[in-house]
């Protein structure tokens, strides 16, 4: 397979269908006739949506919120965090699942990846401390090894599914393993909805305690049981994290379209891994467990010698036209978490937490999997021709970037 005269340079476009389509504009259409953009209480819209997400990850219920950072927050007042104790979370992932333990009246503490993957390490949650909650994210769309997650910790764990949509570990769904699941449907993610979020959980209480945080009173009175929570009836926590009815119909409908799009982009993946094979690049991926489906948002592969430059890294592959997108920064620098000031300014119980600015290079799986991994865009429409043509170039790109 070895081609004669590798390519220098991607020239086919990335291959790409229409985010939108008729389906998503005639559910649009149907909400403006009937005049219903907003719902108060569990209208059908917002009802089709819970109820897909409840199939799609088998649990009881899916509870909709205007957006994945609300569904944690949700999740995370559900199975109780506090100020006594803290969330464990790795910083590989996006910053609102980290500052989200802020805004629910608690602090991350952070625990490093896996040796050679994304995810949170199984054996590093044990030394992280007192937690009130574990949050783990299914990073770049591989599932994080919920059964190791769990036999290790005795405090609920809420799982960020937010890049793995349709993702199963172990046979299992993600979104069904911890205390609860959550799903930004954030444009850019792989099931859109404009914006919005979903929580999934098996749980009746988890359930109800995330309704209280910003639903309205309506469909407080219709779906409250618990004796704790009725009083909050009326008032609820008088915020709103509702999802408008038109993110909840588009996201109906790219939900239906959601099984193709997984199975093209599993083989455009097989496709360039043979490629990168045939050239014996020094690139790995990050183990998927036997039985297990990974989702697709920004496919991570691990480069296996050492990378003198990433940046130069990064640049070289974005001037040859290889699809490859930003790692995170390292949050674990940024002003907001290095500087008590800013911090206590914004949330003014971390005073009285057991917080401390966290030191970047305690954590030394993630400084390498910052410098090692790349983090590549496949296709989810059918593009043979252009997975050949990406897997000679990075082959070429990276013979020179780590020679
Ligand atoms: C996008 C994302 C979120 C936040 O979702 P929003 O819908 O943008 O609020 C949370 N966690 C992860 C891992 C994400 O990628």
């Amino acid at each position: 397979m070895r081609s004669a005269n590798p390519a220098r340079h991607v020239s086919l476009p990335f291959p790409r269908a229409p985010r939108y389509g008729p389906e998503d504009q005639a559910a649009v259409r149907d909400l403006l006739h009937a005049g219903r953009l907003s719902d108060t209480s569990r209208g059908p819209a917002i009802a089709a949506l819970e109820d897909a997400f409840a199939d799609l990850t088998n649990t009881v219920y899916a509870l909709s919120f205007a957006s994945g950072t609300a569904s944690l927050h949700g999740a995370l007042r559900g199975v109780g965090a506090h100020p006594d104790a803290g969330v464990v979370t790795s910083p590989l992932t996006w910053i609102s699942a980290i500052l989200v333990a802020f805004h629910a009246g608690s602090f991350p503490v952070f625990a490093d990846v896996e040796p050679g993957g994304v995810n949170l390490n199984p054996a590093t949650i044990a030394t992280a401390g007192q937690a009130s909650a574990v949050l783990v994210t299914h990073t770049f769309g591989i599932p994080a090894r919920m059964d190791a997650l769990t036999a290790v910790t005795g405090v609920p764990i809420v799982e960020d599914c937010s890049h793995a949509h349709g993702a199963r570990y172990a046979s299992r769904p993600v979104g069904s393993w911890g205390a609860a699941g959550c799903f930004s449907l954030m444009e850019r993610k792989p099931v859109s909805g404009g914006e919005g979020g979903v929580l999934t959980t098996n749980s009746r209480t988890v359930y109800e305690r995330a309704l209280t945080l910003g639903h309205h009173p309506h469909r407080l009175a219709a779906e409250l049981t618990d004796p704790a929570l009725r009083p909050l009836t009326s008032t609820g926590l008088g915020y709103k994290t509702r999802m408008p009815t038109v993110a909840a119909a588009i996201a109906s409908v790219q939900l239906r379209r959601l099984a193709d799009r997984m199975a093209a982009s599993e083989t455009n993946f097989a496709r360039l891994l043979d490629v990168l094979h045939a050239h014996a690049a020094p690139i790995t991926t990050p183990l998927v467990a036997a039985g297990s489906t990974r989702g697709w948002y920004g496919t991570p592969l691990i480069i296996t010698e050492p990378v003198p430059n990433p940046a130069a890294l990064f640049a070289a592959c974005t001037a040859a036209g290889v699809p490859v997108r930003p790692l995170y920064e390292d949050w674990l620098s940024s002003p907001l978490l290095q500087d008590p000031a800013l911090l206590h300014e914004a949330f003014p119980h971390v005073r009285h937490t057991g917080w401390r600015p966290p030191d970047p290079h305690a954590l030394p799986n993630y400084q390498v999997a910052r410098r090692q991994t790349l983090l590549l865009k496949v296709p989810d429409v059918p593009a043979a021709d252009y997975m050949h043509q990406v897997g000679d170039t990075l082959a070429t790109v990276l013979t020179q970037a780590i020679r």
